[in-house]
């Protein structure tokens, strides 16, 4: 049997979307969470404990939405381009919300909140952005923004009263200044989105950019490595991850596929490398000698490295780890 519910929140974690949750709570409406999570963090098997404990100390149940090939495929074209970085932030509001608005329907909820504040990012909280999102989403009248509400028109909940308007606040701007002071008041724990978004950051950005462009082949699988390790551009048809760490490299196991190359070294615990596109024999040898080269065989004159793919073929090489400045002449 669905439950139904009076609202759906857009729930990231953050102080503005738990200062939503309470404002509408207090009102004693009932609302469902809705979390996304990044492509980058999707389908790696995590049960997401973490903000499923967040929503619970905030009595919100929790929809949790791990973002596929429909994000990654906005990212590529975004109609209303990037941000600062490769964050196509409107693009991604509409599309959220449209995934939001059909749970809306299934749940008979009323209405969308989000924990937008008006003027709080230039691009996409913008008031005519704001407007724009509506018309897109088909959600005119049903998208609440309790942050700002009383400085935007009424929606159809709060013209039928089942929110109280004058409960909601006017808030605008880049100041978390009022939030901060609610939350005080209210005794509301609040915390930093997991993981944040890797779009807006200069590094993980500009790898995708580079990436996407150079590879025709690039998949969802390649845009989720993006999180992690480092990245080599080997030759026009393939490129090698090594990851950093032991989650790095559970990581990269885990978004292998059976066509990828595997590259571990065979005598000394270390980092793992992932291969992806059609690897020559020199290409492998230089990946492996590159892989030898981020593990404790650093400074022996050569090392046995496992390369294999999660298909079953296997085979052991012996090669002298990399130069490290060859490998920084191709690490983007
Ligand atoms: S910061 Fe990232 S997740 Fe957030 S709206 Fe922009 S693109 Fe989407």
């Amino acid at each position: 049997m669905t439950v139904r519910y009076d609202g759906l929140l857009m729930f990231s974690g953050g102080l503005d979307s738990t200062v939503a949750t309470h404002l509408l709570k207090s009102q004693g409406l009932s609302l469902l969470g809705i979390h996304f999570v990044l492509p980058f963090y999707s389908g790696l098997g995590g049960e997401h404990l973490k903000i499923y404990s967040f929503a619970d100390t905030l009595d919100l149940p929790l929809r949790i939405i791990e973002e596929g090939n429909e994000f990654f495929e906005m990212v590529k074209s975004p109609e209303f381009g990037f941000g600062k970085n490769a964050n196509p932030c409107l693009d991604c509001r509409i599309h959220r919300l449209k995934v939001a608005r059909v749970i809306m329907e299934e749940t008979s909820a009323s209405f969308i909140a989000t924990g937008e504040v008006v003027g709080q990012r230039p691009k996409s909280q913008r008031l005519s952005c704001l407007h724009l999102i509506d018309k897109r989403t088909g959600l005119e009248g049903r998208l609440l923004r309790p942050l700002s509400a009383q400085l935007l028109d009424p929606t159809v909940p709060e013209q039928k009263g089942m929110v109280d308007r004058s409960r909601l606040q006017g808030w605008t701007g880049r100041s978390r200044q009022p939030q901060l002071a609610y939350a005080r008041t209210y005794g509301l724990p609040h915390t930093a989105p997991a993981g944040g978004c890797l779009l807006t950051m200069v590094t993980s950005a500009q790898r995708y950019l580079q990436l996407v462009e150079r590879y025709d082949d690039f998949t969802l699988e390649d845009f989720r490595l993006i999180a992690y390790g480092r990245h080599f551009m080997l030759d026009d048809r393939c490129r090698l991850v090594i990851a950093r760490d032991d989650p790095e490299n559970n990581a990269i196991e885990k978004i292998a596929s059976a066509d990828d190359l595997l590259f571990d070294c065979a005598d000394i615990p270390g980092p793992m490398g992932i291969g992806r596109g059609v690897f020559s024999d020199d290409a492998v040898m230089t990946a492996a000698s590159m892989v030898a080269r981020y593990c404790r065989a650093r400074s022996l004159p050569e090392a046995r490295v496992k390369v294999y793919r999660q298909s079953g073929e296997e085979r052991i090489v012996t090669v002298a780890p990399a130069d490290p400045v060859f490998c920084e002449s191709c690490r983007i």
